[in-house]
């Protein structure tokens, strides 16, 4: 988790002027990976007050652009954010809850899959997830026995 003056030096770092509403974005991206847009508004407002949703989502597109946040959005999902950029790693998502866990990825450099018929393309990733049910929601499945 960084502190507030790594915050600042990440968004100096990627030209982007240091206002309230993007320290606490970026940090609560940190705090809470793969949180989803209402989630994050929740926690900016616990942090700095009252701030619109609209202005939590302008902040958010500007750090997907600037690179500092990744933004995910498994099928049937909401965008979901992240702080993990660095890395070309995975995500398991559970198919009942929506739960999101991070996978390291096995290769490590994207794409990490090779495509049998590339059709000319120069490819550079290859867009991974796994599905399935998380630990909670696999203990209930057994319970009820459906
Ligand atoms: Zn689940
Ligand atoms: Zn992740």
């Amino acid at each position: 988790m960084p502190t507030s003056s790594e915050v600042e030096h990440l968004l100096r770092g990627a030209d982007l002027r240091v206002t309230r509403p993007r320290m606490a974005v970026l940090t609560a991206v940190y705090d809470h990976p793969h949180a989803d847009t209402d989630s994050i508004v929740g926690v900016v407002r616990e942090d700095i007050g009252e701030v619109s949703t609209q202005a939590v989502y302008d902040v958010l597109r500007a750090l997907t652009g600037a690179g500092l946040v990744w933004c995910i959005k498994p099928a049937g999902s909401v965008a979901r954010y992240e702080s993990r950029v660095a890395d070309n790693h995975h995500h398991v998502v559970c198919r009942s809850c929506g739960a999101i866990a991070d996978v390291d990825c096995a290769v490590g450099e994207s794409p990490c899959l090779t495509a049998s018929d590339d059709n000319g393309y120069s490819i550079d990733e290859a867009e991974v997830v796994y599905w399935g049910l998380c630990p909670s929601c696999s203990a209930t499945d057994k319970e009820t026995g459906t």
